[in-house]
């Protein structure tokens, strides 16, 4: 094999697709628990990540006999909250995610967020492939667990096979109609060109082992480049979170280099920029996923690509969606400051100053985007005059307060995936701010306009 090959780091591959295809029970197929069943209506609202160890896939992917073609050393899944997460992914130069899996209910075909999210993958030139979930559904399918696909479709009657090419032909046209070949990825002779199907049930697992193997064989034979392992530190931060015995604690996804215990890092704050050390490095054991709990393994130092929790004093702030920076012996701190506060500069660039509107707030940089992006659209829009991370404080009250002298019904707080603090429900009440809290954006929405149509009437 060619020298590069002994030095690839695990490709980055994130899950995207509308709600309910099956983006969390893929994963957790995948993985063997049940993260699905704990979230806020189902829907993926935090994003964690999952490290695949080789072993792993090789064990998986046995039955397609193909172990001897393994180089990279594992494959790290993001999972995404349906499309507004994919902001959420943004890094230094590139975007973190190497290659998508777009997953489609194979009952239901391209839905609205399945067309945002190849919009998405679209502009950002991201490769990837469709797992067309749920064949399990196809009436009279007959369960063969975690087989490969072609294994299974052997098993099927002649009603449950023409019943699949017939659904399967409908999405490969809606598909074109997006402007997009695609193909059975086991028929797809151009791969590159027409992007590849793997049928699969996240229920019964068939077609798990085939979408494994495609996804580390095609990273592998056509990324060398981009998965080639760089020194320099690429890391964004995905989540910031207060964990008993360790205080507030930062999940992140180092794309490339090696962080080690001790490291000067800067991370972008709602109050400036952090500068910090790293306290301690932790991962969770391989295949469980970032956000659920348990015991961690503590690292002195940790190679590109993972996703790891970093501990370190002074984190409170720390915004999350934006990247981490290590200060070298050599480097200029405060050039490195300026470079972290970059991306909240962005997001902050883009409200309008006009001084009207309501205030928003969302839990990660992120989100807080997709918020605003969503607000912007014309069936929304919904003017913003502020913006802030992180829990509702009395401060923000007082901010949506200056709105009630202006125009009262934008004296609204519009707080996404973040909490209130009692002093700042107490004020809210005493001064007739409204505050709306939902986690699933467009919740947020149906009670702004139910509210707005009421001051109507
Ligand atoms: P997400 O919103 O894309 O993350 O979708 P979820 O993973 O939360 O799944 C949505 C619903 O579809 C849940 O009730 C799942 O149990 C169900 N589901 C997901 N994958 C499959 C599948 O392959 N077959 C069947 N029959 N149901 C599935
Ligand atoms: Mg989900």
């Amino acid at each position: 094999s060619k020298p590069s090959d002994a030095n690839l780091r695990s490709p980055i591959c994130c899950i995207m697709g509308h709600v309910d295809t099956g983006k969390t029970k893929l994963l957790d197929c995948i993985r063997g628990t049940n993260v699905q069943e704990g979230e806020a209506g189902g829907i993926t609202q935090q994003i964690g990540a999952t490290y695949f160890p080789a072993e792993n896939i090789r064990d998986r992917t046995k039955e397609l006999k193909a172990d001897a073609t393994l180089k990279v050393p594992g494959l790290l899944v993001i999972d995404t909250p349906g499309h507004e997460s994919f902001n959420n992914l943004r890094s230094r130069g590139s975007g973190l995610c190497d290659i998508a899996i777009l997953v489609v209910d194979i009952m239901h075909g391209l839905e609205p967020q399945t067309k945002e999210s190849l919009d998405l993958l679209k502009m950002r030139n991201t490769e990837f492939i469709v797992a067309l979930n749920k064949v399990d559904r196809l009436y009279g399918w007959k369960t063969c667990r975690n087989a490969p696909i072609r294994k299974a479709m052997l098993q099927q009657s002649k009603d449950v096979q023409n019943e699949f090419n017939m659904r399967l032909d409908q999405i490969v046209t809606e598909f074109k109609e997006q402007g997009l070949n695609t193909a059975l990825y086991y028929k797809n002779k151009e791969m590159g060109e027409t992007f590849s199907i793997v049928p699969t049930s996240a229920i019964s697992g068939e077609g798990i082992p085939d979408m494994l193997l495609l996804l580390v064989q095609w990273t592998q034979k056509t990324m060398i480049e981009k998965l080639t392992y760089s020194d320099e530190v690429q890391c964004t931060v995905l989540e910031v979170k207060v964990i008993e015995g360790h205080g507030t604690t930062i999940d992140v996804v180092l794309v490339n280099g090696v962080l080690h215990e001790g490291d000067q890092i800067v991370v972008a704050g709602m109050q400036g920029p952090i500068v910090t050390s790293i306290r301690a490095l932790l991962t969770p054991h391989p295949m469980k996923e970032l956000r659920v709990k348990g015991s961690y393994i503590h690292h002195k130092e940790i190679k590109a690509a993972m996703g790891i929790k970093i501990t370190a004093q002074g984190l409170e702030h720390a915004i999350a969606g934006a990247s981490l920076y290590v200060v070298k012996p050599d480097d200029d701190l405060e050039h490195i400051k300026t470079a972290a506060l970059e991306d909240v500069e962005s997001v902050l660039s883009r409200i309008d100053r006009s001084g009207e509107g309501v205030c928003v707030q969302a839990s990660t940089l992120g989100s807080l985007e997709a918020l605003l992006e969503f607000l912007k659209t014309p069936a929304v829009n919904i003017p913003v005059s502020a913006i802030s991370i992180g829990p509702v404080h009395k401060k923000d009250v007082m901010k949506a307060s200056v709105m009630l002298e202006k125009k009262r019904e934008y004296s609204t707080i519009l707080a996404f995936d973040v909490k209130v603090t009692p002093e700042a429900r107490e004020l809210a009440d005493e001064l007739g701010v409204k505050i709306f809290i939902a986690d699933i954006i467009y919740h947020l929405f149906d009670q702004f306009k139910a509210y707005m149509e009421n001051i109507k009437d």
